[in-house]
């Protein structure tokens, strides 16, 4: 580790201490990375894979990890660092080339002044993220068709994942997260989120650990989704007052049954016929528990099962 934080910021740890488990951090990352990447075949030989970079503390992790894994892979890729400049007010536009210059890496930085263009569109007060992120997107795909780009790496993780998940519930009325790997929606490219697994207290550590040169977020001026924020809050807590609760539904996110779900297109309700084959795996979940300790009539379910 490059930087190893003090023993006051770390509660009075010992130094041994600390440098373990920055250590056992920088092994989880690199574990969690390259699951992800295996899982989804996110990376294959040949590839070169276009990291986007905002400056926050994901994308930095995401692209010191993806260093490290590609000395240890098995096959070649190539990566590239891109990050856009949006000539937001006092970005500070020589942060990047100087980091990226010290670490070895290739990189781009493409100038685009898309601040002015969502300022002069947008009503003053109305949210503007919706259409920098569109035009974000539109520059980074034809910038990743520029420099040859095969696959193109964003850092979103297991919290990003989890909080667009019950946004998309509790505002959507649809079940549905972020992928760790998607065709682009100009269908000319294949995006990856090799970060899925990591939790985000894991890459907020790992930016103290590394001293990465962050970037504040909100040089737009634009206030974080209060959506967003009620969702992060809601997980937060979740995750203090039942711990496990959380590892739960990211689980459930890749432990999918259809047929007990209600998505006539995912599963054909009309054709449901009785065959005759018993199925042990069949409809039992939680069946048993209120059956199994009777505390009312029979045929009632207590109600503090609900
Ligand atoms: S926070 Fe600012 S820079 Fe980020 S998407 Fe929204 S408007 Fe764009």
């Amino acid at each position: 580790m490059s930087a190893v934080m003090n023993e006051t910021a770390q509660g009075g740890k010992s130094a041994e201490k600390i440098a373990l488990e920055n250590n056992k951090l920088h092994k989880r990352l690199c574990r969690l990375v390259g699951q992800a990447i295996g899982d989804f075949n996110m990376i294959e030989d040949g590839d070169k894979v276009m990291v986007c970079l905002s400056g926050g503390k994901d994308s930095y992790a995401l692209l010191d990890i993806l260093m490290t894994l590609r000395e240890r892979a098995p096959i070649h890729f190539d990566i590239v660092a891109v990050n856009l400049d949006q000539k937001q007010p006092n970005f500070p536009a020589e942060v990047l080339p100087a980091y990226l210059t010290e670490l070895g890496i290739a990189f781009h930085i493409e100038n685009q002044d898309t601040y002015s263009i969502v300022k002069r569109l947008i009503p003053e007060g109305k949210t503007t993220c919706s259409l920098c992120s569109r035009l974000r997107r539109g520059i980074l795909y034809r910038v990743a068709d520029e420099l040859g780009a095969t696959k193109i790496a964003l850092g979103h993780h297991r919290d990003d994942i989890l909080e667009t998940f019950f946004l998309n519930m509790f505002f959507g009325g649809k079940l549905k997260g972020m992928p760790a790997k998607l065709v682009s929606d100009d269908g000319k490219h294949v995006v990856i989120r090799p970060m899925a697994y990591v939790k985000e207290a894991d890459t907020a550590r790992y930016a103290e650990v590394k001293g990465f040169p962050i970037i504040p977020c909100d040089l737009c001026g634009s206030q974080e989704n209060l959506q967003r924020k009620q969702i992060k809050a809601m997980l937060r807590e979740w995750e203090k007052k039942h711990p496990g609760r959380v590892e739960n539904i990211y689980s459930s996110l890749s432990t999918v049954v259809p047929s007990h779900l209600m998505d006539r297109a995912l599963f054909d309700f009309v054709n449901v016929k009785a065959d005759g084959v018993p199925n042990p795996l069949g409809d039992i979940a939680f069946d048993e528990e209120p059956c199994a300790t009777p505390t009312t009539m029979p045929g009632t379910i207590p109600l503090q099962s609900f």
